[in-house]
């Protein structure tokens, strides 16, 4: 072989040696309750993988170190999915900061490094898109982290999750670990939270709603001036991304998780009450805050990796409207 294309299949190696995990494989998904972890145990039980193991928060609190280095002691899973954090809305991030700040610092701090200690092959960490600058270029590229100023309304979540995945990158330089980091747009879908205090636009609209249409309410009132574009991925197509990263990306960039296209909270509540059928009106209370502009998120180096996202806004929407409606989400208080 001449020298030149020696040196090309030597540095092409890394790439396209990234081993799949098997159906088998000892896979620990951390915060298997919540929505997304919620969805990778779908996707692997869907797809036949036989060995997840899984901890409710009343069996491990995984803000508590020893706790979390005995269990990754005694399971010694082989893949780990960090889908636990402290999530919430624009409301609840500006009412619990030190909550969003410390649960999520701790909780990343003890699992990544358990997973290095106990020799965990490869791990996949969760951040966020509110990981970037207020008023970054759109679509928002990898390499915009840490360019300017954050959104003040997340800061201390972005915060966080920009310390995990610096840990992630840490761990790899200094120990030679796997860690991969991927950055989701918003998500919504089943076992999201539907709280009006604390819960994300999809969740919180769809409750309202609902909840107006039964009563024969003449208002909805949506927060904020209707004007933020927002990005929205089904949490069944992010569970479906991850696991095709976690078995085809190695390195050690962040990676985004998103659609492509984004709409204005105004849009995304006239789909939402044609969705439901609401025959009110849609009202826009500006006294509650906006949030950053806009943050659609360049996902040009997932798709050159090979994946696409399969639902639709309006599929997705009603996905969630069917689990809600199954699981007598809106007769809760
Ligand atoms: P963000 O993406 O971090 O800002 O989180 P959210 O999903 O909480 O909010 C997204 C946008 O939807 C913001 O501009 C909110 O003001 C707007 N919004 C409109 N109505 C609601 C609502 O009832 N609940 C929430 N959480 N946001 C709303």
């Amino acid at each position: 072989m001449e020298l030149k294309k020696k040196i090309w299949v030597v540095l092409m190696i890394p790439t396209m040696m990234v081993a799949a995990m098997n159906k088998e494989a000892k896979i620990y998904v951390a915060g298997h309750n919540g929505l997304v972890g919620s969805a990778l145990v779908r996707h692997f039980e869907r797809e036949g993988y036989t060995n997840i193991v899984t901890r409710s928060f009343t069996d491990l609190d995984l803000r508590n170190q020893s706790d979390v280095h005995q269990f990754f002691q005694q399971e010694r899973p082989e893949y780990v999915f960090l889908a636990a954090a402290k999530v919430g809305g624009i409301l609840a991030n500006a009412t619990y900061p030190a909550s969003f700040l410390y649960d999520n610092l701790a909780i990343e701090l003890n699992v990544i490094h358990a997973a290095y200690r106990s020799g965990v092959k490869k791990l996949l960490f969760l951040g966020s898109s509110c990981i970037y600058p207020r008023n970054c270029p759109q679509p928002i590229k990898e390499d915009y982290l840490l360019t300017s100023e954050l959104e003040k309304t997340n800061e201390a979540y972005a915060i966080a999750k920009i310390a995990g995945l610096k840990l992630c990158e840490a761990y790899n330089r200094q120990y030679g670990t796997r860690f991969i980091s991927v950055m989701p747009t918003n998500l919504y879908g089943p076992h999201d939270n539907f709280d009006l205090q604390v819960s994300h636009v999809i969740p919180a609209l769809l409750r309202k709603f609902v909840e107006a249409k039964r009563a024969g309410n003449p208002e909805v009132t949506v927060w904020g001036t209707g004007a933020p574009y927002r990005e929205f991925l089904y949490v069944d197509d992010l569970a479906d991304a991850c696991v095709f990263l976690m078995n085809n990306y190695d390195g050690d960039e962040i990676v985004n998780i998103g659609t492509g296209t984004d709409c204005t909270i105004a849009e995304l509540a006239s789909v939402i009450k044609k969705e439901v059928g609401y025959k009110g009106t849609i009202v826009f209370d500006a006294s509650k805050p906006d949030g950053t502009p806009r943050k659609l998120l360049n996902v040009e180096k997932l798709f050159s990796l090979g994946w696409q996202p399969a639902v639709s806004l309006e599929s997705g929407l009603q996905k969630t409207m069917a689990w809600c409606t199954t699981n007598a989400v809106f007769e809760q208080e």
